[in-house]
């Protein structure tokens, strides 16, 4: 079976549905194992930056029921590409809340925190989403 991995940014709709997350990821790790995703999501003031890797039709249907989430808006499809092997397999849904400060001590990465400033810098070089997604997912903050 082909797999594949999306990576994509988006910002939530309205900060004061920060207390949101918690269901979010609940309902991630719930819908996930069921259909096999794996993936990591990452969240530092108000934005979003998230990898979900599977089967394709089970990323692609995942991915529409999260477009259509209105809890978080502006949503940008950085990667979607076919992949050998996953690279976030133990996780049904990793998750990292990044403080402002930590994202300031890594500069290369903060376009993908202000990222409507930032979106034709982001697109020139996705592979730093991937990079960014690796570094935090083994760095616990
Ligand atoms: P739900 O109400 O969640 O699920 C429908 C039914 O599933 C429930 O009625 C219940 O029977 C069962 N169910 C759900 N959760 C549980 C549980 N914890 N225990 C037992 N039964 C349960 N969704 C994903 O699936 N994967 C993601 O990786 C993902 N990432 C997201 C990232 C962001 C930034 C945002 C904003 C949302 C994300 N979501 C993700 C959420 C997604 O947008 C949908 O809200 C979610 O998939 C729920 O869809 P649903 O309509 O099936 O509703």
């Amino acid at each position: 079976m082909a797999l594949i991995q999306l990576i994509y940014l988006s910002s939530l709709s309205d900060m004061k549905l920060e207390s949101e997350i918690g269901k979010i990821l609940e309902s991630s790790v719930y819908h996930n194992k069921e259909s096999g995703i794996t993936g990591m999501l990452l969240y530092s003031n108000g934005n979003f930056l998230q990898v979900l890797e599977g089967e394709t039709a089970a990323v692609e249907e995942t991915f529409e029921r999260i477009c259509l989430d209105d809890r978080h808006c502006d949503i940008v499809d950085l990667i979607r590409e076919p992949i050998e092997e996953r690279q976030f397999s133990q996780w049904s849904m990793g998750y990292q809340h990044l403080s402002e400060n930590y994202i300031r001590s890594f500069p290369k990465y903060a376009p993908f925190f202000k990222f409507r400033a930032n979106d034709e810098a982001i697109r020139a070089e996705p592979g730093l989403a991937l990079e960014l997604l690796k570094q935090f997912s083994v760095d616990n903050r």
